[in-house]
């Protein structure tokens, strides 16, 4: 079985051509923080504990791969082995998100009532779909996957697509 990197489209495979694609994840969360909605997530981090709450958000293929770059910015080299069945991104030592600025869409507009609630489907359906289409071109069809399993799988092309911002 080959690996995540090797899996991408041909058009895909150069390090400039995953730069693009997922500098167009990162527009969509900043659309997404425009958007009329109000939301204030004050960090608390429930929604980030997957056992406990019994819910673990999905994520594309494209958001996968922003996630395992915005960690490598921070000087890791792999995604830590979850803790306590928490998200991997949740730092044990200090209760924080790695890599809060480019958490994935899950997180932004997932179910924490503290924050407001979850997004009613309808209000960012268009940005879903924008996800979609950058999956699409990423050779990934087959929807998002949770997001543990989906950093472990695409971890394996790491050496291609997850160095460099
Ligand atoms: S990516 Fe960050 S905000 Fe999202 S569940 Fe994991 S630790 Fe929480």
């Amino acid at each position: 079985m080959g690996t995540a990197a090797n899996n991408l489209p041909p058009a895909y495979r150069s390090a400039d051509a995953v730069r693009a694609a997922l500098a167009e994840v990162r527009a969509v969360y900043a659309e997404l923080d425009r958007r009329p909605v109000m939301r204030a997530c004050v960090r608390l981090t429930e929604c980030c504990q997957f056992k406990r709450t019994g819910r673990t958000p999905s994520v594309t293929r494209g958001e996968a791969l922003l996630a395992i770059r915005a960690l490598k910015a921070t000087g890791r080299k792999e995604v830590p082995p979850p803790t306590d069945g928490n998200c991997p991104m949740l730092e044990a030592r200090t209760g924080k998100c790695l890599i809060y600025a480019d958490r994935p869409f899950g997180c932004r507009t997932y179910f924490c009532e503290a924050a407001g609630g979850s997004y009613e489907r309808r209000d960012v359906l268009d940005l879903i779909r924008r996800l979609e289409e950058i999956d699409q071109r990423l050779g990934h069809r087959d929807g998002p996957r949770p997001f543990t399993a989906a950093l472990a799988v695409e971890q394996g092309g790491r050496g291609q697509v997850g160095s460099g911002r």
